[in-house]
């Protein structure tokens, strides 16, 4: 079972990704909860240089690889075991990020993205996406209101996140089935529970 969530910075996602993780746990489920880079040594690496030097630092072709190759390493190393093992895997962000961040908030177009990320993690495809659909100006609140400073990245002017999440809803139109959206201005509790029940109907 693998399972990724999706969405803009302040959409909820690692709030989300901790409860449901909570309750396949207490279903009786191994469960691994992870986001890119995974702890993979290289991973970590490639998104220490991608933070520090922000978007226009880095030239998006060069971002777009950096954020493919510690996926790809996130994969081989850490996914595909998991999945192997027969542990369920939770994860924070993947591919969709990197069509909406790389390839329509950078401009690199989402095809390019997308076929990058199929060679990079060997075609691997979640079960199920959640898309924590956040508003820009939502977003926003929530990621200066919390203790740390917005990084590089999420510094980006409203209509970047705004394109963001038009890309993100686009993904989730073109293959209903293995996704969920919700809107993630709705209380935490019934977000969590809205999850809990789609991801029980798919075992
Ligand atoms: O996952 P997290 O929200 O911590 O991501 C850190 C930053 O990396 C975010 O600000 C996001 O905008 C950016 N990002 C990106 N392209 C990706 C994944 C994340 O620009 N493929």
């Amino acid at each position: 079972l693998f399972i990724v969530f999706e969405g803009g910075d302040g959409a909820g996602k690692s709030t989300q990704a901790a409860l449901l993780s909570e309750r396949l746990e207490a279903s009786g489920r191994t469960v691994l909860r992870t986001r890119e880079p995974g702890g993979t040594p290289i991973g970590e690496k490639l998104r220490a240089l991608v933070l520090e030097h922000g978007h226009g630092d880095v030239d998006p072709r060069t971002e777009a690889l950096m954020f493919a190759a510690s996926r790809a390493a996130h994969v081989e190393q850490v996914i595909r075991p998991a999945l192997a093992a027969g542990t369920a895997v939770v994860c924070d962000r993947y591919v969709d990020s990197s069509v909406a961040y790389q390839g329509i908030g950078r401009g690199l177009g989402p095809a390019g993205v997308l076929e990058i990320n199929r060679w990079a993690t060997g075609g691997l495809v979640p079960d199920l996406t959640i898309l924590l659909d956040v508003a820009p100006d939502t977003g926003r609140r929530r990621r200066t209101s919390g203790a740390l400073a917005e990084d590089r990245l999420e510094a980006e002017p409203d209509d970047f996140h705004a394109r963001i999440r038009g890309a993100f809803l686009e993904l989730a139109a073109a293959a209903p089935d293995r996704y969920l959206v919700l809107d993630a201005g709705r209380p935490v509790a019934e977000l969590a529970a809205d999850i809990a029940t789609r991801v029980a109907g798919l075992r």
